[in-house]
């Protein structure tokens, strides 16, 4: 390619992303297909019937799903929610947000209360019994979070020699089952239902040590004011995926699809939630697993 024609590819390449920056305005707003064409009887084409979809998510982890005094969701897993929907011609506005627990999300797919479930969710063996999973869309690792001034806590292998640093982490999460073998005696564990109770209990002097996904803990230090830092090596990873009802796998492959052919969208909703958090490795979106 020549000089000049690369100049006017790149420029046209700036005025395509000026417009469609105008055109979505902000993250609220990921596009939306006018008459998407849709597979009848599929699982897609019934929610685009509908003209509204119900996403599981969570409501305390900043960065992913959080709930604003507004009432008003922010986060990666929202945003990737919001991109779904848009390819089934659903506006972020139609999408009602239902609050999905660790321990309840499979629970909540299966009874359909929800049509998908956007939320930090670690795709395994267990899990893909009860329901199936599209993605992975990011991958996480298990991590450990201490007050700054804790000097003796440095990593997972220091749990067991310091039985007094109690260790939180959420009912039904793969980091309460992962931290188990590092730990001195199962009393040594303290389990709430979201991960903002256990934040607190740090800030309390409650716990000593919070653990879960990298992601998760970096949202929570961003709003401490410094009072928190992680400490160790990520020692598991941790295949985040969308959750929906078992064995759809015309719309497992659907997401799949649509989170591949919106690449830039994924990407802005990374840079523009998660992204920002001091010390959040950059997204890009894993080669999807089979859809079972
Ligand atoms: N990704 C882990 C899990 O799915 C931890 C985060 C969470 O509890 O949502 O269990």
């Amino acid at each position: 390619m020549g000089h000049s024609r690369k100049l006017v590819v790149a420029g046209l390449a700036v005025a395509a992303l000026t417009l469609s920056a105008c055109g979505s305005g902000s993250t609220d707003a990921p596009k939306v297909a006018a008459k998407p064409s849709l597979e009848a009887g599929t699982t897609m084409a019934k929610i685009s019937a509908a003209g509204k979809m119900k996403v599981g998510t969570k409501f305390d982890q900043p960065g992913f799903g959080l709930k604003g005094l507004d009432g008003k969701l922010t986060g990666f897993d929202v945003e990737v929610a919001k991109i779904i929907g848009g390819a089934m011609g659903i506006d972020a506005a139609n999408i009602e947000w239902v609050e999905s627990p660790s321990k309840l999300r499979e629970e909540l797919i299966e009874k359909g209360n929800v049509d998908l479930v956007a939320a930090t969710y670690t795709i395994n063996d267990k899990r893909k019994k009860r329901i199936t999973f599209a993605g992975p869309y990011y991958v996480a690792g298990q991590q450990l979070m201490v007050k700054t001034d804790n000097t003796k806590i440095k990593g997972p292998a220091d749990l067991k020699a310091n039985p007094d640093q109690k260790v939180c982490s959420v009912t039904g999460s793969t980091p309460a089952e992962q931290v188990k073998p590092y730990l001195a005696n199962p009393g040594q564990l303290v389990l709430f239902d979201v991960y903002d109770k256990c934040a607190n209990a740090l800030r309390t002097g409650q716990v000593q040590v919070v653990t879960t996904d990298n992601v998760i803990l970096l949202g929570f230090v961003s709003k401490s004011d410094k009072k928190f830092k992680l400490v160790g090596e990520q020692f598991t990873k941790e295949p985040y995926g969308i959750g929906i009802k078992k064995g759809d796998v015309k719309f497992c492959e659907f997401i799949n699809k649509t989170l591949k052919d919106n690449s830039a969208a994924y990407l802005k909703a990374w840079a523009d939630t998660a992204g920002k958090v001091e010390g959040a490795a950059p997204a890009a979106l894993p080669p999807a697993a089979p859809c079972v």
